[in-house]
C-alpha cells in the first residue's frame, strides 16, 4: 500500500468526550470516526486492524472444528418471543417495526436464530456435534455507551454456538472452545487472564471470561499469584465465605414499629438523608414473630448498582450479597409488584427488622426515588457517574490479601477488559424452542448447547489500553494495520532514496510483508509523528546520507533510537 493512495487522517487533539487513552488514540490516529453515541465508522486504518483480529479468530475457530455462517442482523420477534427474551431483555434489546407493524429485533446475540436453524436441520444424534459461528454486527442499546469501541452500541462480535447430544459431549465442546480461545488470545500478543465467571441460573463452573489486563478495565478480577486461581469479582464474591469485614460493613439493622412508614421515616430509619445519593440499596424486611425470630424475608427496595445495566438489578432473597442474583426489570416487577428503584409503602403488620446493605448505603452515586407522594424517597437519578473503583473494592467481600480458595496464598486484584466469554448453556434455549433430535435410543432429546463470544471491535481498544506511550499506539505485530512502514526522506530531491524505497517496497510486498510506503512527501517530523501515533511496529527510514554508505535506519516502535541496517540485508531483516 502507498500512503498517497490510502486514507490517512490524524488529529493533534482528541475530542473532549474521549475519556480513556484507547478512545483518544483511536480517534487521533484516524482509526474510527464517530457517527452517533456508541456508533462509529471503522475508517480504513481501523478496519485493517479489525480484519486482522477477525482473521486470527476465524483461523483458530476453523482449526477447532467450528463452521462459519452468517445470521441476519434484523431478526423476527417471534423467535425471541419463544424464549421470552423479547419481553424479558429490557431496553438493551433494540426493537423495531416494519411497515406492516411487525416486530423485529436488531441482534445483540443470536441464540434464538441458531437454535431455530438447528431444530430444522438436526434430526439425529449422528449429525452431532456441531459448532457454528458468525462474525457479525451486533447492536446493544447500552445504558452508557462509552470509551469508543470498548463499549459501543453497534459493534462486531464473533459468536459461536455448539450443539451436542448430551451434557458430557457439550462439556467437551466447551473445553475445545476454551482451548481455542487461549490460542486466539495468545496470538494477539496481549497480557490476558482467563477467569471463572458466574454461569447464572444454569449453575456449574462452565463459564469463563477472557480479560485483557488494563487499569481502565470495567471489571475487577481476583487471582492468586501463587496458583492458577482466577475469577471475576462476582464469581469470587459468590464463593467467598462471608468475611468479618464484610459482615461489619454490610448490615445496619433497626427495628421498625408496625404501621405505614413515610419516606421521611424510612430515610431516617436507614440513616440516609432524603436527598442522599447511594450506589445501590437493597432493603429487606424480616418479619419477626413474637419471640423476635425472623419468619419471612421480603425485599422492599431495589436500587440499581451504578455499574450495571438498567435490566440487571440485584434481587435479594435474604440479606447478604452472596444470596443475590441478577434479574431483569420485568422479573422484578412481577415478583415484587413494584418498580425497581421505587420504595414500596411499608405497610407493616408486625414488627420488622430492616436491613440495608451498608456497602451501598455508604456510597454516593445516585438519588433514589419513587412514584407515590410521601411514601417514597423522591428524585430518581439513574445517570450519575460510577464511584471510584477503589472505593468499591475496599468494601467488597473479597479484597487483596484475602486467602485464595485453593489455599495457595493471598489473593491479588487487578482490572480487566472482557474481550471474550465462553459459556455452557445446557438446554435453556433448546427446551424453550423445542429443539430436539432423535437420540441413540430412538427418543427425542433436547440439544445441549454452549455459546462463545469474542468482542472483535473491543479487542483493538483493549490492545491499545495495554500498548501505548506518549506518542501514540504500539501495535503488536499480529494486529497492526501495517507491520512495516517505509519512510523515504525527501525522495523528490534524492532519486537514489526514491529508488531504494521503491525497490525495498516491491521486495517486501513480494515477500508477503504487510508494508506501507509513505510517499506523501511530508517533512520527516510530521511523517514520523503520524506513524508513531498510528503505531506501526517497524519503521525503516531511507535517507540520502546513510544510503550513500549502503545503510538504512531501522526503529521498532518501542525503541528509543534507530539503528543502522545494511540496505542489502534489510529485506531478510524485515521478513
Ligand atoms: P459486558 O460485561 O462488557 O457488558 P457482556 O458480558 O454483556 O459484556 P457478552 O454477552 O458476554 O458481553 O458478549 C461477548 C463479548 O462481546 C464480550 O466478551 C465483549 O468482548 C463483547 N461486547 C459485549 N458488549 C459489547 C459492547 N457494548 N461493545 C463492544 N463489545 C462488546
Ligand atoms: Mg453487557
Ligand atoms: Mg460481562
Ligand atoms: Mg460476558
Amino acid at each position: 500500500m502507498k500512503a498517497s493512495q490510502f486514507f490517512i487522517s490524524t488529529l493533534k487533539e482528541a475530542p473532549a468526550d474521549a475519556e480513556v487513552v484507547s478512545h483518544q488514540l483511536m480517534m487521533r490516529a484516524g482509526l474510527i470516526k464517530k457517527l452517533g453515541a456508541g456508533i462509529y465508522n471503522y475508517m480504513p486504518m481501523g478496519l485493517r486492524v479489525i480484519r486482522k483480529v477477525e482473521a486470527i479468530v476465524r483461523e483458530e475457530m476453523n482449526r477447532a472444528g467450528a463452521v462459519e455462517m452468517t445470521m441476519p442482523v434484523i431478526q423476527p420477534a417471534e423467535l425471541w418471543q419463544e424464549t421470552g427474551r423479547f419481553d424479558k431483555m429490557g431496553p438493551e434489546l433494540l426493537r423495531i417495526k416494519d411497515r406492516h407493524g411487525r416486530d423485529f429485533v436488531v441482534q445483540p446475540t443470536s441464540e434464538e436464530v441458531i437454535t431455530d436453524v438447528m431444530r430444522q436441520d438436526i434430526k439425529s444424534y449422528k449429525q452431532l456435534p456441531k459448532n457454528l459461528y458468525q462474525i457479525q454486527t451486533k447492536f446493544r442499546d447500552e445504558r452508557r455507551p462509552r470509551f469508543g469501541l470498548m463499549r459501543g452500541r453497534e459493534f462486531i462480535m464473533k459468536d459461536a454456538y455448539s450443539f451436542d447430544r448430551d451434557q458430557e459431549a457439550a462439556k467437551a465442546s466447551y473445553q475445545v472452545m476454551a482451548a481455542a480461545y487461549r490460542r486466539i488470545f495468545d496470538r494477539f500478543g496481549l497480557t490476558y487472564r482467563a477467569v471463572a465467571a458466574d454461569s447464572g441460573a444454569i449453575g456449574g463452573d462452565l463459564s469463563e471470561e477472557f480479560q485483557v489486563i488494563a487499569a481502565t478495565g470495567e471489571d475487577a478480577i481476583v487471582y492468586c499469584p501463587g496458583s492458577d486461581y482466577a475469577a471475576n469479582m462476582e464469581k469470587a464474591e459468590a464463593l467467598a465465605p462471608q468475611s468479618e469485614r464484610k459482615a461489619a460493613s454490610q448490615a445496619m439493622t433497626k427495628t421498625a414499629t408496625p404501621g405505614k412508614a413515610t419516606c421521611a421515616e424510612v430515610a431516617e430509619l436507614l440513616a440516609i438523608p432524603l436527598e442522599t445519593t447511594v450506589k445501590s440499596l437493597v432493603l429487606a424486611t424480616d418479619t419477626l414473630d413474637e419471640t423476635g425470630k425472623a419468619v419471612k424475608t421480603q425485599v422492599w427496595l431495589l436500587l440499581l448498582r451504578g455499574d450495571h445495566d438498567m435490566n440487571e438489578v440485584k434481587v435479594g432473597k435474604v440479606p447478604g450479597l452472596a444470596d443475590f442474583r441478577f434479574a431483569t426489570l420485568p422479573e422484578i416487577e412481577e415478583h415484587f409488584g413494584c418498580k425497581p428503584g421505587y420504595l414500596g409503602p411499608l405497610n407493616l403488620q408486625k414488627p420488622v427488622k430492616l436491613v440495608v446493605d451498608r456497602e451501598v448505603a455508604a456510597l454516593a452515586d445516585w438519588v433514589c426515588g419513587a412514584n407515590e407522594a410521601d411514601f417514597h424517597i423522591t428524585g430518581v437519578n439513574w445517570g450519575r457517574d460510577l464511584p471510584e473503583p477503589e472505593l468499591v473494592a475496599d468494601l467488597r467481600n473479597v479484597v487483596a490479601g484475602d486467602a485464595s480458595p485453593d489455599g495457595k496464598g493471598p489473593l491479588a486484584i487487578e482490572r480487566g477488559i472482557e474481550v471474550g466469554h465462553v459459556f455452557y448453556l445446557g438446554t435453556k434455549y433448546s427446551k424453550a424452542m423445542n429443539a430436539t433430535f432423535l437420540g441413540e435410543n430412538g427418543k427425542p432429546q433436547f440439544l445441549e448447547m454452549g455459546c462463545y463470544g469474542i468482542g472483535i471491535t473491543r479487542l483493538p481498544a483493549a490492545a491499545i489500553e495495554q500498548n501505548h506511550d506518549a506518542k501514540g499506539i504500539i501495535w503488536p505485530d499480529s494486529i497492526a494495520p501495517f507491520t512495516v512502514v517505509l519512510c523515504p526522506i525527501s525522495p523528490d530531491r534524492f532519486p537514489d532514496v526514491k529508488a531504494a524505497a521503491d525497490k525495498l517496497y516491491g521486495e517486501l510486498l513480494a515477500a508477503g510483508v504487510d508494508v506501507i510506503l509513505d510517499d506523501r512527501n511530508e517533512r520527516p517530523g510530521a511523517m514520523f509523528a503520524d506513524w508513531e501515533l498510528i503505531g506501526v511496529p517497524h519503521r525503516v527510514t531511507i535517507g540520502d546520507r546513510a544510503l550513500k554508505e549502503g545503510q538504512l535506519e531501522y526503529q521498532h516502535r518501542r525503541d528509543a533510537e534507530s539503528s543502522k541496517v545494511d540496505a542489502s540485508t534489510a529485506l531478510d531483516f524485515l521478513k
